[in-house]
């Protein structure tokens, strides 16, 4: 608690006290904390109220059971959660993971973050997240559409496009997505397409949504890096992962004349010194879903891959790193690996991807960082104009889409970066990031009275 100021440090401690055995919640919470001493020093006021306290539990927990029947006859059980974190700017609105590793503390502390994400993107949207310990991986089409419409038949009664607005993250696309929202709908008897996003475009979707995570956390870190006077053209990129959010990072990056040269999934990662071909990537991990090593054996000589037991991608050389994986994928010997090859930036396109060490390592070592609950807003920004699309019944060009995308990751971090300025830690987006998000938040649950 060393770096928390005396007056925030009773809330930590009752956090960690009031949520035994979830890391996760207590490290994003004590993030957030660390960037609050600043706020409580010049504005006392938010100590009242016990708005901080207040911040910190969420708004309503659901945890439920969800039995479902596999291919050959047998009952399966898994655990369902959906943490409905808070709700002042706007119905609860958050993604759903499908993983092994989810349990109650995870989806706490996604919730925790996605509630400051969305207060930054400025659209009217509140925070909440869930999931399921379901692992998709080598499950049949047949059993995650059982598996979804159980979970939703429990879920449902907790939706609603004003209550709550569930979209993907990990292991959660298209189909899962479809499989979910067709059994809402089912059961409620209404096309009431705003209750979701992320859906195809077929029923609803928005155009630009795929990419928006990638794209956005590009635009994020292209516009620190002009901060600097420099851009994306001609850096070496390495961006970790291969799913949604690393692809569209990959495509956007090389639009803007970088060079991504690895890439992995848990297996791994390869490194293609000229460059990742992004359509061969596609075809192995959108179409075949197939791991990343086939990437290093269809390329052949130059082209190689490591196991993931074997080393660090993080000790590929770079300029700009992209962790895009999942929560504390880059620790403190990695950003140090990172730092001696020389990194300029660091744009976090996962959900808390770098361990606490690993943060204090880049600050310390001036290395620009965009956390993500700012740098990747833009894929929750562009669900919200999927909201903003089905409310007026409209359905917008892919290019009115990303314009907008691109307008609001501007806006994002030209908040983060005068934020920090504001508070006397000019170029420290973390801080930046917290203390916008948390004022935007607070404010609002301040006015709306002790509820
Ligand atoms: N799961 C994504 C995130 O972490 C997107 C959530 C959404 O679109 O609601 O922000």
């Amino acid at each position: 608690m060393k770096n928390i100021d005396e007056k925030l440090q009773p809330i930590l401690a009752q956090v960690i006290r009031r949520n035994a055995g979830e890391p996760e919640f207590h490290q994003a919470v004590h993030e957030v904390l660390e960037s609050l001493g600043r706020v409580v020093a010049k504005q006392p006021h938010f100590l009242d109220q016990a708005l901080i306290e207040r911040i910190c539990e969420p708004e309503r927990q659901i945890i439920f059971r969800i039995p479902w029947v596999d291919d050959h006859g047998h009952v399966q059980i898994n655990r369902g959660f959906r943490v409905q974190f808070n709700s002042a700017l706007g119905p609860y609105k958050g993604g759903m993971r499908f993983h092994p590793s989810v349990n109650v503390g995870i989806i706490k502390f996604l919730g925790f973050e996605q509630t400051f994400k969305n207060a930054l993107t400025g659209m009217p949207i509140g925070g909440g997240k869930g999931g399921s310990d379901f692992d998709p991986k080598g499950k049949s089409d047949a059993e995650i559409m059982r598996f979804c419409q159980s979970l939703m038949t429990e879920l449902h009664r907790h939706l609603g496009d004003q209550t709550d607005v569930p979209a993907g993250d990990i292991g959660v696309g298209r189909r899962e997505i479809g499989y979910m929202f067709g059994q809402y709908k089912r059961l409620n008897n209404r096309f009431e397409a705003g209750v979701f996003t992320g859906k195809a475009l077929a029923y609803g979707g928005s155009r630009a949504r795929t990419e928006a995570t990638g794209y956005g956390n590009t635009y994020f870190v292209q516009a620190m890096l002009q901060t600097r006077g420099t851009s994306f053209d001609g850096k070496k990129v390495v961006v970790s992962g291969s799913g949604n959010v690393a692809i569209y990072s990959i495509e956007k990056v090389q639009f803007f004349g970088g060079k991504v040269i690895a890439c992995s999934d848990s297996t791994g990662y390869v490194v293609d010194e000229n460059g990742i071909e992004l359509a061969l990537l596609k075809d192995i991990k959108e179409v075949r879903r197939e791991r990343i090593s086939e990437y290093a054996r269809r390329k052949g000589a130059g082209v190689y891959f490591i196991a993931a037991d074997k080393g660090s991608i993080w000790d590929v050389a770079c300029d700009v790193a992209m962790p895009s994986a999942t929560q504390n994928e880059l620790s403190g010997k990695d950003a140090a690996a990172l730092v001696k090859n020389g990194v300029m930036a660091v744009g976090e396109g996962a959900n808390m991807p770098s361990t606490p060490e690993a943060i204090r390592v880049f600050l310390d070592a001036g290395v620009m960082f965009a956390p993500g609950k700012a740098a990747n807003a833009g894929g929750v920004a562009t669900s919200a104009l999927e909201m903003q699309q089905n409310a007026s019944r409209d359905s917008w060009t892919f290019e009115q889409t990303e314009m907008r995308l691109a307008a609001i990751m501007r806006g994002i971090h030209d908040t983060c970066h005068q934020t920090a300025e504001e508070y006397g830690a000019p170029g420290n987006y973390v801080l930046g990031a917290n203390i916008a998000g948390f004022v935007r938040v607070a404010e609002s649950m301040r006015m709306l009275g002790v509820i």
